[in-house]
């Protein structure tokens, strides 16, 4: 499975209404931690959990499908301080999707999840899907991909994709789902400490930050 670790810079600039990374305060060390496709019973209260060990803000890209079975989750997620996003209702491929569906889709998705944060599943969108989203959304890409979700991997190796890549103002996805829980169980204690020690606050990604 091929996936790029770290988004380059020449690439984020091709597509400069993307938001790559987040904002970088004055003497700031900041990361943005992103968990995707949740939420999930066995695994997002867990994750608030470690969070809220190192009062860490993080953003949340929902289904909308898991949020309606998942209401008091979402709650958590939301009372706890974090930002949610728009992660679709059925986690729908751009790239396969028609321009309705895929919109209708999205639309689904807002009734579950208020937010003017978008994230597209796969990071996969067409141009026309980008351009009618962007009225109502900041589209959200991301700069570092932990690849939690790669079972030919092991722990370690996704926690060097993070720290070998991951620098101020970061933007890292990790996935708070099924599929990723035996990586991410391992990568988030670590990756919290370890940023921590060296200074860092972790953040939740606004509206205002810059794209
Ligand atoms: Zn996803």
């Amino acid at each position: 499975m091929y996936y790029p670790i770290k988004i380059p810079k020449w690439f984020q600039k091709l597509f400069p209404a993307y938001l790559w990374r987040g904002a970088t305060g004055q003497n700031k060390k900041q990361l943005y931690l992103t968990f995707d496709d949740g939420p999930i019973p066995q695994i997002t209260p867990w994750v608030l959990d470690q969070l809220r060990a190192y009062k860490a803000k993080a953003t949340f890209f929902c289904v909308g499908a898991n949020v309606q079975k998942n209401k008091a989750i979402y709650q958590r997620i939301l009372n706890e301080g974090h930002q949610v996003g728009n992660h679709t209702f059925n986690h729908v491929n751009g790239w396969k999707t028609k321009h309705q569906d895929y919109i209708t889709n999205v639309t689904a998705c807002r009734e579950q999840v208020e937010s003017k944060l978008f994230r597209p599943p796969y990071g996969r969108l067409k141009w026309q899907q980008a351009k009618e989203l962007r009225k109502d959304y900041k589209i959200v890409m991301w700069e570092v991909l932990a690849g939690d979700f790669d079972a030919s991997i092991t722990g370690e190796q996704c926690w060097q994709n993070v720290c070998q890549s991951a620098k101020n103002g970061s933007i890292i996805v990790l996935h708070d789902s099924q599929k990723s829980w035996q990586h991410l169980s391992y990568v988030l204690p670590k990756l919290l400490e370890h940023y921590h020690r060296q200074g860092f606050t972790f953040e939740a990604i606004t509206i205002e930050d810059e794209s």
